[in-house]
């Protein structure tokens, strides 16, 4: 029989698909390898199947890929099914490329999709090649082999040749552009990255050995790939010394993971992965995009936003799913059905996993449970679901590192810490170094103070309040032990006005200048055994400042100065002794600017008595002038009064030192007023 021989058009219907390939997939030239190894591992997988149901009755023999370059060729060779002359005609010569033009110009960024979407695998094989040839005999019986090549253009050619054996030689002929793809060490990393888990053996070149100096080839095919990577073994065969195993082989860098979940599903859709729970020592540990997304063992892309939610993209590891759409957008991703399905069931897993291990073993959960508790956190605040699962097993951890679960918190407080509305308030503590003083004072009344130090704690305190009702978060800095937790109403305060100015006044003169730093002098009646002046911040306000220091559009809190209330106790002797050398000090001086005062202030309650049953413009002249004159004066006389206070306060050694020690007891004393405050310290002692 002659020798067949063909010429024909490819069946494009657009004539361009080659600069296409050529031009607009430029960015992820790399793929091709991808692809054509893929191809090899379908034929391979198919002879195997054709074989397991008889179809196939021959030897299969040694199924490795192999791939080599030779002279400017880049050659993947393959004992899979083959090619008969027919569907070489039908599956390389007949591709579907209508609307081509159109949809090239809406991705042309995005060459996977171009390639995914009209099964290009092959074709990719032309960014890199001026020519490609396949040389294939069908497994079937009595198959001729036949050669195919083309030159990129809409012509190939296509002779009946002779080959050894079945299966398929792909012959790229690599163009002068891209030579880089017959290195040793490309090839290598390229197939590394896609091809290391792939499920039939692929060989690139032999092992080689170190001889006389230098590195020769053995008999020994290098295989690339590890044909059973974990995940596709059956969770029974897998000692925990596997999975650590294997993660070591995806992150060598990394500690060892907390633990992991094996994931394996086949309905209603087909997902098998192991995901890990990494060790976060701090926020630079956190890294997204660690988990690999596979699709049958094919590596696809490391960025796995869309398919998993956002919480976990923490945990690393792989998912392994042909059932989720690759070459994709992402927004079309997420309104996937079966992606969302895929979603919501890793949450679900993760989360029983997570109970699991708390119910099973709750001291290692314990011990685990910082490095997991920004991760769990996140889950709950971004996942409402989440959020009704994890709040079985979410901690909250004490000063004494004492561990307690919601519920358990709950009981531990409720009778010591309710306040008189019947509302419970959980202390607690940003820094239990700088904070000790207020914890040692919550802690004699028998309160218990948590640790909420972490990155997420300022939103996870706010979840909570909002979700178990009648509790409030307090700081145990932010009021004096008294009124942390209000029990009855607080004892009150017995001070004249006059007295409650003047203390103000000797204190607020007294407090040191810090930009964006305001300080409200107030008092209460603490008792003469608690410390006679304290710093205290408001929950509410730090809380805000705290939050928008995170968030952008909430930039009105932040720009806010810091305020601080400085509480006078007015049972303490030294506030007394304050008070009454003061009355002593300026009394005379005080006395006939008070009382002018007093008679001013009168008569400025008269004037706006009268004047604000009258529109503004109803007023005269007068009466707007005798207004003016009153204010004038009042503040003329009350900063006599002021300037008389503020001299004596400067006088007085006792009121510096009482303002430094509580700055000192928040950290706010620094610099040149704590070296005054050290020099006055050693002369008071003195
Ligand atoms: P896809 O793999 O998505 O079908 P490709 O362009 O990669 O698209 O391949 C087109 C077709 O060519 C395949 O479906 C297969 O029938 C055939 N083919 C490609 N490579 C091989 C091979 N190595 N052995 C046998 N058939 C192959
Ligand atoms: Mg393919």
């Amino acid at each position: 029989m002659a020798k067949q021989e063909t010429k024909g058009n490819i069946g494009v219907t657009s004539e361009n698909i080659f600069p296409v390939i050529k031009k607009f997939l430029y960015s992820d030239h790399e793929i091709f390898l991808r692809e054509l190894v893929s191809n090899a591992i379908d034929a391979t997988q198919k002879l195997k199947t054709l074989a397991s149901v008889g179809e196939f009755k021959g030897e299969l023999g040694d199924l490795t890929i192999r791939i080599r370059t030779e002279k400017g060729k880049l050659i993947i060779s393959d004992r899979g099914v083959g090619m008969t002359a027919d569907e070489i005609d039908r599956y390389i010569n007949q591709i579907a490329f209508s609307g081509a033009e159109e949809f090239v110009k809406k991705y042309k960024d995005n060459a996977a999709a171009i390639i995914g979407h009209f099964g290009l695998g092959f074709y990719s094989s032309f960014m890199v090649s001026k020519k490609v040839e396949i040389v294939t005999r069908s497994y079937q019986e009595g198959a001729t082999a036949v050669r195919w090549s083309c030159e990129g253009t809409p012509e190939y050619e296509m002779t009946e040749t002779t080959k050894d054996d079945r299966g398929t030689d792909i012959i790229l002929h690599i163009d002068d552009d891209n030579k880089d793809f017959l290195e040793k060490d490309k090839i290598t990393s390229l197939l590394e990255k896609y091809c290391r888990y792939l499920p039939i053996p692929i060989a690139f070149g032999k092992k080689q050995e170190w001889k006389d100096g230098k590195y020769v080839d053995t008999d020994e095919d290098n295989i690339v790939n590890n044909t059973q990577p974990a995940w596709v073994r059956k969770p029974s065969e897998l000692k925990d010394e596997d999975y650590k195993a294997f993660y070591r082989e995806l992150y060598p860098m990394a500690d060892e993971p907390l633990f992991w979940i094996h994931l394996n599903v086949d309905y209603p859709f087909n997902l098998t992965g192991i995901l890990y729970f990494p060790r976060i020592k701090s926020n630079m540990d956190l890294q997204r995009n660690k988990i690999r997304l596979y699709s049958n063992q094919v590596f696809v892309t490391d960025s796995v936003e869309g398919i998993v939610p956002e919480f976990l993209t923490l945990l690393h590891g792989v998912l392994d799913s042909p059932d989720i759409p690759l070459n994709v957008s992402r927004s079309y991703l997420q309104s996937d059905q079966n992606v969302k399905k895929i979603s919501a069931h890793i949450t679900k897993k993760v989360a029983d996993r997570l109970e699991e291990i708390f119910k099973n073993d709750r001291k290692a959960f314990e011990e685990k449970w910082d490095s997991l508790k920004l991760f769990i956190q996140y889950g709950m605040l971004s996942d409402e679901k989440f959020y009704d699962r994890a709040a079985k097993f979410a901690l909250l951890k004490d000063v004494d590192g004492t561990y307690y679960t919601l519920e358990e918190y709950r009981k531990l407080i409720a009778s010591e810490q309710t306040d008189k509305e019947g509302g419970v308030i959980y202390l607690y503590t940003t820094n239990p170094d700088e904070q000790y003083s207020y914890i040692q004072a919550a802690k004699d009344r028998g309160y218990n103070v948590l640790v909420m130090d972490g990155q997420l704690d300022v939103h996870a305190i706010g979840q909570l309040e909002q979700k178990i009702e009648k509790t409030h978060f307090v700081r145990v800095d932010s009021d004096t032990i008294d009124r942390l937790i209000l029990k009855a109403d607080a004892p009150t305060v017995s001070l004249t006005d006059d007295q409650r100015q003047a203390l103000q006044q000797v204190f607020r003169s007294r407090l040191p200048k810090m930009g964006k730093t305001d300080f409200v002098v107030t008092f209460e009646a603490l008792g003469p055994s608690a410390n006679p002046v304290m710093l205290t911040q408001g929950e509410f306000m730090r809380r805000m400042r705290e939050m928008s220091a995170m968030q952008p559009g909430m930039s009105f809190y932040g720009e806010m100065p810091e305020s601080y209330n400085l509480v006078l106790n007015t049972d303490h002797p030294l506030i007394l002794s304050v008070l009454s050398d003061e009355e002593k000090a300026c009394t005379d001086k005080l006395q006939p600017i008070l009382s002018d005062i007093k008679g001013w202030e009168a008569r400025q309650h008269d004037l706006r008595e009268a004047q604000s049953k009258k529109k503004e413009d109803e007023l005269t002249e007068a009466e707007k002038e005798d207004m003016t004159n009153t204010n004038r004066t009042l503040d003329e006389l009350r900063g006599r009064r002021d300037a008389i206070l503020t001299e004596y306060a400067a006088g007085n050694k006792v009121v510096g030192q009482l303002i430094d020690l509580a700055l000192l007891a928040n950290g706010l004393l620094k610099g040149e007023p704590l070296s005054r405050f050290i020099r006055r310290s050693v002369e008071l002692i003195g």
